[in-house]
């Protein structure tokens, strides 16, 4: 096939796992190449997510050393999925296609091949998707199935366990280019852009060394920009919230009223408090959820650039 394939790597804080990160990856670059799968022209680009170790250095020695390697520099930890954007991006011009993998070899590379096939029978966009979660933590697992269970109450569309593992062609990363959001999501965005595409199912292992760069902080972002940035159905719920409320408190005004002409008034501590407490509830929810929404439509509103590159390695 020949073909010129480019891989993303999004790295924070991964000095202690680049290295043989690039090592498996060239492997497998090579061997594709020998088999005449791959073009023998492709490349690891690995994105330096603004890591405060020394990870920017070692992608500099590895771009030095092997022309295979290249590295891009965000100015700023921008999180995981502006990282791949930006290589994604920068790739988009100079190959046939992307695939983008995490830098602790948790995803399984053996598939990289079964990933350019479907890309051979015409697929523009091909998802990995891990065969189960036996790898995670407890907490991981629970809250992973939590999120994906509130995004199809939501009817947001995502593929239920695929992170971002896949393969785009050229021209699915055009596409993706046209998005100018600012809060991204890629797994929400991806399948909207509705070429034609294929499910790789792979095994996820443990993590090579070093810890997760997802802190919990990151990961309920992630989760509330995947709903409210693919869902509105949280809007509507505030509607439908607010009817049922209304009628609610139309049978308690009824309620009162009828107590009043027959003279069972006796000051409803209780009941006051207790309602006092449930709309303040309610209207504090509905509230929280109507400026999720604000805040991101102020930070779309801005159209700020989403990354810098601040640095590339010359291009061998
Ligand atoms: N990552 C990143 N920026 C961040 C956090 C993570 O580029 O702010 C990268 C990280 O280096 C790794 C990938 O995203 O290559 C996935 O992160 P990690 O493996 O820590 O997440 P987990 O597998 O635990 O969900
Ligand atoms: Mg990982």
């Amino acid at each position: 096939m020949n073909t010129n394939l480019w891989i993303v790597v999004p790295c924070y804080n991964e000095e202690m796992i680049l290295e043989k990160t690039a090592v498996c990856l060239k492997e497998k670059m090579e061997k594709l190449n020998r088999l005449d799968i791959l073009s023998g022209n492709g490349r690891i680009v690995f994105v330096d997510d603004g890591s405060s170790d020394g990870t920017w250095q070692k992608i500099r020695e590895l771009a030095g050393s092997d022309k295979m390697f290249l590295g891009i520099r965000l100015s700023h930890n921008r999180g995981q999925q502006n990282a791949l954007l930006a290589g994604m991006i920068y790739a988009k011009d100079r190959c046939d296609c992307v695939a983008t993998i995490d830098a602790d070899m948790q995803d399984d590379i053996d598939v990289l091949p079964a990933f350019l096939e479907k890309y051979a029978e015409g697929c523009q966009i091909v998802y990995g998707v891990r065969k189960n979660r036996n790898e995670d933590t407890v907490l991981k697992r629970a809250t992973a199935q939590l999120f994906y269970r509130i995004m199809k109450l939501m009817g947001a569309e995502v593929f239920y366990n695929h992170a971002d593992y896949r393969l785009m062609s050229r021209k699915a990363l055009e596409a993706l280019a046209e998005y100018s959001e600012v809060n991204l999501f890629l797994r929400g965005m991806i399948p909207q852009i509705g070429m034609k595409s294929a499910v790789v199912y792979y095994d996820r292992k443990a993590r090579t060394a070093g810890k997760t760069k997802y802190s919990v902080r990151k990961m309920i972002s992630l989760a509330i920009n995947g709903l409210t940035s693919f869902s509105e159905r949280p809007l509507h719920l505030i509607s439908v919230t607010g009817i049922i409320c209304s009628l609610l408190s139309l049978l308690g005004m009824a309620y009162a009223l009828i107590s009043y002409f027959f003279g069972y008034t006796v000051p409803g501590w209780t009941a006051i408090v207790c309602s006092i407490w449930l709309l303040g509830g309610i209207q504090l929810m509905c509230l929280g959820i109507v400026g999720e929404y604000i805040g991101r439509i102020f930070s779309e509103v801005k159209r700020r650039p989403r990354y810098y590159i601040e640095e590339t390695t010359e291009m061998g």
